[in-house]
């Protein structure tokens, strides 16, 4: 049973690259923007907020907390969680909760990340603390 299955493999570009770079190494990356100090993810060299191009790399502590989630339950691979998490920068981003009781996870709950290896690239994940 692979969660990594259910996800395409990403596309790197030298823009995201120094992102799965450290993603192989367990590190999550984010980008703050200089010009209005905005923490956000999935990085990119234009800010969503302000739209300046003075955006820096950025390591996240990898602690957030669950903003939302659903179970889904009629996969062929088995349930697993599907869930918004919002960083403790700011950032929300879906990701799936695993290694998990699916029958006491909460919205609210504190999860950390851990990066699980796919096809092309180590994805980042979450699981409670
Ligand atoms: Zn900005």
């Amino acid at each position: 049973m692979s969660e990594a299955k259910k996800y395409p493999t990403p596309a790197t570009n030298p823009e995201t690259l120094p992102f799965w770079d450290a993603a192989k190494q367990g590190k999550l990356m984010i980008k703050r923007c200089t010009t209005c100090g905005e923490a956000h993810y999935f990085p990119r060299s234009i800010c969503p907020f302000c739209f300046s191009d003075k955006t820096v790399w950025e390591q996240s502590s990898g602690e957030g907390t669950i903003y939302t989630f659903s179970v889904m339950r009629k996969s062929p691979t088995g349930p697993y969680v599907l869930a918004y998490v919002t960083l403790k920068e700011g950032p929300s981003l879906q990701t799936n909760i695993v290694n998990c009781d699916l029958e006491t996870l909460k919205i609210g709950q504190k999860v950390t990340v851990v990066f699980k290896p796919t096809e092309g690239a180590s994805l980042p994940f979450f699981t409670p603390v």
